[in-house]
């Protein structure tokens, strides 16, 4: 199974990405921003983000700019959500 980062801004949104993917098993990490998810992606090195492109603070292009100018996240596989 595998460690999923769901970066997204909107709680019903998240709430249901989390619920899908808890009951397959996955493990779920949460941020609601994009430099909360910066910091969360540090913190548990996803194996996976889903990742929303409208959030505040950083939107999920400047996020995904800042993963690959990182070696260490340069290959972590990100899918980027939009509505
Ligand atoms: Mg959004």
């Amino acid at each position: 199974m595998s460690k999923i980062l769901i970066a997204e801004d909107n709680p019903v949104n998240r709430e249901l990405l989390r619920e899908l993917l808890e009951i397959r098993g996955h493990t779920v990490a949460e941020a609601c921003d994009g430099e909360e998810a910066l910091r969360v992606i540090e913190q548990t090195q996803p194996d996976l983000v889903l990742l929303d492109i409208g959030m505040p603070l950083l939107d999920g292009f400047g996020v995904i700019r800042k993963i690959r100018e990182n070696p260490r996240f340069a290959s972590m596989p990100v899918v980027a959500l939009t509505a």
